[in-house]
């Protein structure tokens, strides 16, 4: 939860970048420049009373680092400004976060209401382990937004989408589901890992709980896993009082790590994008691909929403080179600069093959209703050089027959 006392002052019209820069913990008799680290599992109390009022929640303030921390309240705070929230929590990682918003808002007999294209092992979720709760899913098509209503139930409860979807960065019109969501009144939960809060703030277009793996573009550095819930306060209350229980907070050093790292999402977002853009466009008039797919290209099916809702295009570009499985394997076979690796929003540049590794517990109907052909890549574009990134991709187009 957010902690305020324990914050310096920064005012509300401060802009995106100084904020993450300069709201950090109070310093210490120290007086050290930078936010230290609190690694302590848990905080002393001066007398019985004080620790009783403590307890008794009559006070805010440190008890045990699986209820809060200095560090991870400094990182939830960055992350609330940042996307306009009221209040968060944070997570070990980005599917501990969605776990436990799931766990800490449905009942049994509660029906989710998801896009069809969200992140594996939140699919794997609804799949494999809700239905043993008695917790049911259905899903709407990311082209078939007319369709959504209808597909309430009388004990739906929440409506899930992430935007851009992962890995075909398909972009939804947030505010249209925000809106259906509110008449119905239901929960609007909306993954925004792959924009980042720097690209796309979805409170803004009426959703209650925004979600983010911290381990994608927070970090930028491929160094630390984390995850953050942020939103409305009182649906965050009871995340909390789910998640101090059953113990999947955040530790204290990647909360660090990542406060050290909002200092440059800005920056780094901005190059990612950047390149992202250039690559994308270099790929679009290529004779070895089918097509390619990134919110910022013209050609994207959704390029106006995308304009209206995120800054730039993000770190994903998706592409299908010609020939399937074998020229794909040899496309990556042939990769030397760029990393064969399943993370994303990484200072280095990444490929994966959604249908062989991240999506390959998907059946191969259910990957093809959200469009993973054999033949797909994904790249999230690094901070290398442009030039580097671009010259890789083509010799191993080349490699291809
Ligand atoms: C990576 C990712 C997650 C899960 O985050 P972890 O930190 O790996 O647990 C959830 N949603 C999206 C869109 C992701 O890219």
């Amino acid at each position: 939860m957010k902690k305020k006392d324990n914050q310096q002052p920064t005012t509300n019209n401060q802009r995106f970048e100084t904020n993450a820069i300069r709201n950090q913990l109070d310093r210490t008799q120290y007086l050290e420049h930078s936010s230290p680290m609190f690694l302590t599992s848990s905080y002393v109390f001066e007398d019985a009373e004080d620790m009783r009022a403590s307890f008794a929640e009559e006070k805010e303030r440190n008890i045990y680092s699986r209820y809060s921390n200095p560090n991870t309240s400094e990182f939830v705070e960055k992350i609330c400004r940042m996307e306009g929230a009221e209040a968060g929590f944070a997570f070990a990682s980005g599917m501990a976060a969605v776990f436990s918003t799931f766990a800490a808002l449905l009942d049994s007999g509660d029906h989710i209401l998801s896009a069809r294209s969200v992140f594996g092992s939140t699919h794997s979720l609804y799949t494999n382990f809700f239905p043993k709760w008695n917790i049911k899913t259905s899903f709407f098509e990311v082209d078939d937004l007319e369709g959504l209503e209808s597909k309430i139930q009388l004990n739906t409860k929440i409506i899930y989408a992430e935007s851009p979807t992962n890995p075909g960065v398909d972009v939804l019109d947030l505010e249209f589901i925000g809106q259906v969501a509110k008449k119905h009144n239901l929960i609007f939960i909306v993954d925004n890992c792959f924009a980042s809060p720097y690209l796309q703030q979805p409170i803004q277009f009426g959703a209650d709980l925004v979600i983010h793996s911290g381990t994608k573009l927070m970090d930028g550095q491929g160094r630390v896993l984390a995850g953050i819930t942020v939103g409305n306060s009182a649906l965050v209350e009871k995340i909390y009082r789910f998640s101090r229980i059953t113990g999947p907070a955040l530790s204290p050093f990647n909360a660090w790590v990542l406060s050290k790292s909002l200092e440059t999402l800005a920056i780094r977002v901005e190059r990612h994008c950047k390149n992202a853009l250039q690559l994308a466009q270099f790929l679009e008039g290529h004779g070895k691909i089918n097509w390619v797919k990134y919110p910022f290209l013209k050609s994207h099916p959704n390029y106006e929403m995308a304009k209206k809702q995120m800054k730039a295009g993000g770190c994903v570009v998706a592409f299908e080179v010609k020939g399937g499985l074998e020229a794909g394997r040899k496309f990556f076979d042939s990769i030397k600069l760029l990393s064969l690796s399943a993370n994303l929003g990484d200072s280095r540049s990444i490929v994966t093959h959604p249908a062989s590794t991240t999506h390959s517990k998907l059946s191969e109907e259910e990957r093809s209703r959200v469009g993973i052909t054999d033949g797909m890549v994904r790249v999230s574009v690094g901070l290398e050089h442009i030039d580097d990134i671009i010259a890789d991709v083509k010799q191993a187009l080349e490699e291809m027959k």
